[in-house]
């Protein structure tokens, strides 16, 4: 028999793999917050740090809860990361802080070490009743999470950082197989999961879950898709208005709740970077923004860990360096490329030109900032989501993982990107790396300072792309507002976790 709790407890376990998946998930902490929501933040330290940061300032906002009125709180726990027993240097807390590809696996299973760890937790004597969790929301590799969720008798969410338009295309790929029907990995060939939106991508352009090897192991893409089939809902970081009926179809094909939420960027008054280490580096970007004309900028981003070979960064560099309008380059990996290309960035870069930064930059500010006019992304759907948030055009050229199919979305269905043209992927620490100074570049400069051209186009295809992007901007302003989509399924995801089982399993 089902009962209320008066006290609804949201147990968040964000992928501590990335920090571009703990972002959003913290975000999601804030936002149930702010709808009167008590919420538990476990991670491991050095993630904690940063989850810490991020919810710092709440304690104001939460003056002012939306929804129930009462106001919600937010605590964050750290469990220490078991790197040491699975082979790995302490501090191993995250992939970017992975040596090489090699310890990908030992990552994977000192993941499944930090799960029961997490579990001893909840099983030990000292916790009070009112810690235990009304709804567990884990992140997509925490396949053990469902375990403790049935332990706690809680409702278990899934939280894959895609968009809902991703998730259904993955949702297809795995029931229609039509990527096993073409006859290279090359051949484009179509995704037909919205009826009236022809999505055309290659095998080589799919998401992990169906390359043929990665470092992290046919075993652990099953046991992810198996914690995917077993869960009770999906919690997307999107919002209805943007996703033409994707929430609805998935959630008819997987027969799951599947609540959007987005975009939770919005939940910062103030938009805030993430790792920001006092050093002044934000400020120094801001300022830099400060002097220039509006919308004159463009910013190029390639997420929180996306790398390129060392050819490609200088084709790249050479289209930024001399092209019309001013650009702030986040580069990541700078310091590990090659001499030559060191000294190219060095002499080739002027500051007033294109401002390089070579450490994590504070994209929702930038992207928020007047003087931004476009924003050349890698399509990760954090950024992808951030820029529709921010009303700003994309020029995309993705990467890896699902964001080929983002590109897809952006570009053919809601027309506010223009598309470099890349074809491959990009090899990166999960694919097993290939980014030596041998592997060649497939985009050359002309082709990036010809998506540049289009993307600041002053003309009526921009104006038509800028005036898109901005009515997408207010779509998802309104979202997240009293009433709204995103609003009304924050405050449903609070009501049915509210409504538990009888505990039966002494936790
Ligand atoms: N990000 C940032 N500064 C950086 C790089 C990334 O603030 O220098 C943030 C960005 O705002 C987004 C996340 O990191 O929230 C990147 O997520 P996304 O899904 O776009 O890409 P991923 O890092 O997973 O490839």
């Amino acid at each position: 028999m089902e009962r209320a709790t008066a006290d609804p407890h949201f147990l968040l376990l964000p992928w501590q793999g990335a920090i571009s998946h703990i972002i959003p998930m913290t975000d999601i902490g804030r936002l149930l917050a702010s709808h009167g929501a008590a919420v538990t933040i476990i991670t491991t330290p050095a993630n904690a740090l940063l989850v810490q940061s991020r919810v710092e300032d709440l304690a104001a906002a939460l003056h002012r809860p939306h929804g129930h009125g009462a106001a919600g709180t937010i605590t964050v726990t750290a469990i220490p990361f078991p790197a040491a027993e699975a082979g790995l240097p302490e501090g191993s807390e995250r992939l970017d802080l992975l040596r090489s590809p090699a310890d990908v696996p030992r990552f994977f299973h000192a993941n499944r070490l930090f799960g029961e760890a997490v579990a001893r937790y909840f099983r030990g004597e000292a916790l009070p009743p009112r810690r235990r969790p009304s709804c567990v929301v884990a992140g997509m590799c925490h396949a053990w999470a469902l375990g403790l969720a049935r332990e706690l008798r809680a409702p278990c969410y899934i939280f894959h950082g895609f968009g809902a338009f991703a998730l259904l295309c993955v949702e297809y790929l795995y029931k229609h197989r039509p990527h096993e029907a073409v006859s290279s990995a090359d051949e484009l060939f179509s995704i037909p999961a919205l009826p009236a939106f022809d999505c055309r991508v290659s095998r080589a352009q799919l998401p992990q879950h169906f390359a043929p090897s990665t470092s992290m192991g046919g075993g652990t893409l099953q046991e992810i898709r198996e914690f995917d089939v077993a869960v009770d809902g999906v919690v997307v970081n999107s919002f209805e208005e943007l996703e033409h009926g994707s929430c609805e179809l998935l959630a008819a094909a997987t027969g799951k709740t599947v609540v959007a939420v987005g975009p939770v960027s919005l939940c910062h008054q103030h938009p805030m970077t993430m790792t920001d280490d006092g050093g002044g580096g934000d400020r120094r970007v801001l300022e830099w923004l400060d002097t220039k004309e509006t919308k004159s900028v463009v910013y190029v981003s390639f997420g929180s860990a996306g790398c390129m070979p060392p050819a490609q960064v200088v084709q790249l560099g050479m289209a930024l360096a001399s092209c019309a309008w001013p650009v702030v380059w986040v580069l990541k990996g700078a310091d590990s490329m090659p001499d030559d290309v060191k000294e190219w960035l060095r002499e080739s870069l002027d500051d007033k030109q294109c401002l390089l930064v070579r450490g994590w930059a504070p994209q929702v500010a930038i992207l928020a900032h007047r003087a931004v006019g476009g924003f050349l992304t890698h399509c990760g759907w954090g950024s992808t989501l951030e820029a529709i948030a921010a009303g700003m055009p994309m020029a995309t050229w993705p990467l890896f993982a699902e964001q080929f199919i983002n590109e897809r979305l952006v570009v053919d269905l809601l027309g506010v990107g223009v598309s470099v043209g890349v074809t491959k992927p990009t090899e990166n620490i999960l694919t097993a790396s290939k980014l030596g100074a041998d592997v060649e570049a497939e985009v050359g400069m002309e082709q990036v300072a010809k998506a540049l051209e289009r993307l600041m186009d002053q003309g009526s295809q921009g104006e038509h792309r800028r005036r898109k992007a901005q009515e997408l901007k207010a779509k998802a302003t309104g979202a997240l507002q009293d009433g709204g989509s995103s609003y009304m399924n924050l405050e449903k995801l609070i009501v049915q976790s509210s409504v538990s089982r009888p505990n039966t399993c002494g936790v």
